[in-house]
């Protein structure tokens, strides 16, 4: 009999189950194959820079319309700022309705406050550390754009790259050619390597989740279980009401297709708690499975992967109310319109790498006047809410890509990035 052949994304799947399974056999003795796990995420991150700077440059150079780049421009950005204010906004009814904070025992706040206060306060200095609106708008522009590939600064490379792309179309075509030809080149060997890694997704995937689970194990979500709820509520409230109705509406494609679309790159998002390490799949699956041009895909996804993250501004606005009502605060309308304003504004300048949320956190809280040790009490489960949130971020940034494009009549035809 044959043996049909698993779609990736079932592969994925089982890979991640199965990590469930090992991690609570094994607990923290799972951390052995958490290499293989780390592995595959260096895989995929090596592939970010060189991808997103060549199918970038290919892109703006070939769009030869700078209007158009703005109207795309300015769509991106509208539709990022309102899907994350509407994001926080679900978030903090939530938990002004479940009220997360109200019954946590007093022995659990002194618990928690003592085993991860320390880590709280790292989290607080590099806070402490990040820079203010106008710096983070002026560091967008590179002084030395090889820095910029260098440090892997996801602003500064989309800056250069369409700048690049711009200047490419205005200087005589016979010098731009061979530069571009030569750009090209390299965004399809990118792509045919995100083919080859992503033969090895299930391993990493089950090796990532394996040694998560082992390490946290399931006993800290059921002590902030009321938390963690309202979170992972309200996300799956915004992911399944929100691209939905703005995919289905602006972009008239059935919310299914798109959800189909997508999952491989939400498996690796949930895995890698990284939206930028997930960049080039998402990139893969927006462009060949719903269908989205190169030039928009490469242009709204980076952006996306650095600038949206609705799952990470969901989950501040449940912290923030939760944190205050563990402390005996209450948050006037005021603080709660300030929370919406700070966690839409710190989600710009933050880089989608797991826990900066946490960080930009320490923002928000600090602006209401919240005490900022208490990130302690919600950093025991911080990974796996990451990991949540992820799976939001990478959404919204991929149902952008889906609107953008059919906005501008680009919405093609179907093919398939299943590699089987
Ligand atoms: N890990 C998230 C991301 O990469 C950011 C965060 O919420 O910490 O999108």
């Amino acid at each position: 009999m044959k043996i049909p052949k698993l779609k990736l994304y079932t592969k994925i799947l089982v890979g991640l189950i199965l990590g469930v399974v090992v991690g609570i056999l094994l607990g923290p003795k799972a951390a052995v194959i958490k290499p293989i796990g780390t592995a595959f995420i260096r895989l995929i991150t090596l592939i970010v820079v060189p991808l997103v700077f060549a199918s970038l440059l290919v892109g703006t150079a070939s769009l030869g319309d700078i209007r158009k780049l703005g109207r795309m421009g300015m769509k991106t950005i509208t539709y990022y700022l309102t899907t994350t204010a509407l994001a926080i906004t679900i978030g903090l009814l939530l938990a002004n309705i479940i009220r997360p904070g109200s019954r946590l025992p007093d022995e659990v706040k002194t618990n928690l406050l003592q085993n991860y206060g320390g880590v709280a306060l790292e989290k607080i200095q590099q806070a402490e550390e990040t820079p203010g609106v106008i710096d983070v708008l002026l560091d967008i522009i590179p002084t030395n754009p090889v820095n910029s590939l260098n440090t892997a600064n996801m602003l500064q490379i989309i800056f250069f790259a369409v700048l690049l792309g711009i200047a490419l179309t205005m200087i005589p075509s016979h010098r731009a050619r061979s530069v571009l030809a030569f750009f090209e080149g390299i965004n399809d060997a990118m792509i045919q390597i995100v083919h080859i890694v992503m033969k090895l997704a299930p391993y990493g995937v089950f090796a990532l989740i394996a040694a998560i689970v082992g390490e946290f194990g399931a006993g800290i979500l059921l002590t902030l279980a009321r938390y963690s709820i309202v979170v992972i509520i309200g996300l799956i409230l915004h992911t399944c009401l929100t691209y939905p109705a703005a995919v289905g509406l602006l972009a008239k494609m059935n919310p299914l297709t798109f959800f189909r679309g997508i999952r491989p790159a939400q498996l690796i998002a949930f895995s890698t708690s990284s939206s930028s390490a997930t960049l080039p799949v998402t990139m893969e699956c927006s462009i060949e499975n719903l269908n989205v041009p190169n030039d928009v895909a490469s242009f709204v996804l980076p952006l996306g992967a650095t600038i949206n993250m609705d799952g990470t501004a969901l989950y501040q606005g449940v912290a923030a109310v939760f944190i205050s009502e563990v402390y005996g605060m209450h948050l006037t309308l005021g603080n709660q319109l300030m929370i919406v304003l700070t966690a839409t504004l710190a989600s710009i300048g933050a880089a989608g790498v797991p826990g900066v949320g946490m960080i930009t956190l320490a923002l928000v809280l600090k602006t209401i006047g919240v005490p900022l040790e208490g990130i302690a009490l919600i950093l025991g489960v911080d990974r796996i809410l990451d990991m949540c949130r992820t799976v939001t971020n990478i959404s919204g940034d991929s149902s952008a890509a889906v609107i953008v494009a059919a906005t501008e009549g680009e919405l093609g035809t179907s093919r398939s990035f299943d590699y089987g």
